[in-house]
């Protein structure tokens, strides 16, 4: 049965005061219709972000481990509808199961560190030069947050922007990608229900050339967090700087594996596919390029080509499906079109590249895993984000030649290599210029209490998740303050 995902404004659940929807169908069968979506227009962006400044001041003062203990009972009954929530996301956006639950789980996670962090927040004392008189920073929030994010982890990535935002006693107006928004708004119910006051998190459904930038540039709005394509992302980076808006994005990858020539092949086969064709390569961090020594460069294109062929393509419902469909036609078609580019560009397609129509895969968006042979660096299919099934498998003669061609794009989120000499892998770590660097493991695999973010295009301003520089930077600003109880003018610097 189709489900129905409402805003949730000041805590009223509601439709858009245009009182349009659309439809979200399932990318696996597109007649299975998943849900209705109220549409939002400016309008209720105003609502949403009026209910939001309104709870500031409260939420801000409430003690932050009042805070994070909603975040803990979020936490708890997120944990008792994983199942279902991760069935509504193979069914939303076609993952397969494992890697909705995977999904949700991270979210788990996410809300249990949070959770954790409000009894921590911490600053930092400094003695002062002076007598009687003491120094601190202490962390504060930094106000009203529009997070907008993408479809491809429709739980996990709002989980890495609302919990902290919380957290830190900032309220928040959060617009997921229509193509997910009934994930989205049971993650919201779910926090609803575990007691947030109204007005501390506002959600708003629509599309985001009509309402998410009107968000992000709304003159209430303090702090943007996003996640999604680069081109979006550097657009909004730019109009909210010159608006003096805190600001930071996660954007695109074209992510690479090194497999060097003493590399477990065996290993790092099986890293390629994961890392390749998990979630239909619809990950930011998908291995889209493969890098081998040209030693080794012929056995692994035969194995790899060889897993790749092995894998299941169908419903992400259904046991032992490996691959689910890619997210929309619009995306089928530009993955095709890449394949053909491919070609064009003298590449040499070793396996999949077709759409795939077999069995009751004929009404969704489905496509072989494709791999390309002899890319080289600067062609399309090697600089540019792809976000589908689609690997290009390039050599290289030795390590710092490898490590020249994962550094030689415009992005910067993961790189991994595989070798079992350790000299190789400090070289790889110390010069691999991504945010993420991996040993002999897939490009797939961030933990919530480490920072996640990229470099150069793949990422602007501060690192999600937990950790040093992580999340909780974001959503706060340092304080300064100086506390004088001498009950005299002192001077610093002058008085010696
Ligand atoms: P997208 O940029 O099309 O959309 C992302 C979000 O922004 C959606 O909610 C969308 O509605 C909204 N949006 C679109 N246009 C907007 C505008 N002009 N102003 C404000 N908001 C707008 O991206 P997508 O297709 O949803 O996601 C895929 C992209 O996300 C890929 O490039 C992928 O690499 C990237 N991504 C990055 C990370 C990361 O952490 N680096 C994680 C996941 C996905």
């Amino acid at each position: 049965m189709a489900e129905i995902a409402k805003n949730l404004i000041n805590g009223a659940w509601e439709e858009a005061s245009g009182g349009k929807t659309f439809e979200n169908r399932n990318p696996a069968d597109i007649s299975e219709m998943v849900g209705v979506v109220t549409k939002s227009d400016k309008t209720d962006v105003d609502k949403a972000v009026k209910a939001a400044r309104g709870a500031f001041n409260e939420w801000r003062l409430s003690p932050a481990p009042k805070r994070a203990e909603i975040l803990f009972k979020a936490g708890e009954l997120l944990t008792k509808r994983k199942q279902e929530l991760g069935e509504l996301e193979t069914r939303e956006m076609g993952k397969i199961l494992p890697e909705g639950l995977g999904d949700v789980q991270e979210a788990i996670d996410m809300l249990y560190y949070m959770a954790g962090e409000g009894r921590r927040l911490s600053g930092e004392t400094i003695p002062s030069e002076l007598p009687n008189k003491d120094c601190k920073s202490v962390r504060v929030p930094v106000g009203v947050c529009a997070l907008i994010t993408p479809w491809n982890f429709p739980i996990a990535i709002p989980a890495w922007k609302i919990m902290p935002a919380l957290v830190c006693g900032n309220t928040v107006v959060f617009k997921p990608s229509n193509y997910t928004s009934l994930s989205a708004a049971r993650l919201v119910e779910i926090l609803h229900e575990a007691g947030l006051p109204r007005g501390v998190l506002n959600l708003v459904h629509g599309r985001g050339e009509e309402i998410g930038e009107h968000l992000a540039l709304h003159p209430d709005i303090d702090c943007v967090s996003f996640t999604g394509s680069t081109a979006v992302g550097q657009k909004l980076a730019a109009a909210c700087t010159e608006k003096g808006k805190k600001v930071s994005c996660e954007m695109g990858g074209k992510n690479a594996i090194i497999v060097m020539d003493d590399a477990n092949l065996e290993l790092a086969v099986e890293g390629a596919v994961w890392g390749g064709f998990g979630t239909s390569g619809q990950r930011c961090t998908a291995a889209s390029r493969i890098v081998v020594h040209s030693d080794v460069h012929d056995k692994f294109l035969d194995m790899f080509a060889g897993a790749a062929s092995r894998l299941k393509i169908g419903n992400g419902l259904l046991k032992n499906t490996d691959i689910g469909p890619v997210i929309s036609s619009v995306q089928m078609e530009k993955v095709l079109n890449y394949i053909d580019i491919g070609k064009k560009e003298g590449a040499r397609l070793v396996a999949g590249g077709k759409a795939y129509k077999e069995g009751n895969c004929a009404r969704g968006y489905f496509i072989e895993p494709a791999i390309f042979s002899e890319v080289t660096p600067a062609m399309r299919i090697a600089q540019e984000e792809i976000f589908g099934p689609f690997v290009s498998v390039m050599k290289a003669k030795d390590l710092e030649e490898a490590i020249g061609i994962v550094n030689g794009t415009k992005y910067g989120l993961v790189a991994s290599i595989y070798t079992q000499d350790v000299n190789k892998s400090a070289i790889a770590e110390r010069d691999l210029d991504t945010g993420l660097v991996y040993v002999n493991a897939s490009t797939i695999g961030s933990e919530v209490q480490l920072p996640f973010g990229g470099t150069k295009r793949s990422g602007f301003g501060h690192k999600e998740a937990g950790g040093r520089g992580g999340a909780i930077d974001m959503f706060t600003r340092w304080k300064v303050i100086y506390r004088d109880y001498s009950g005299r003018l002192q001077k610093a610097q002058i008085d010696r």
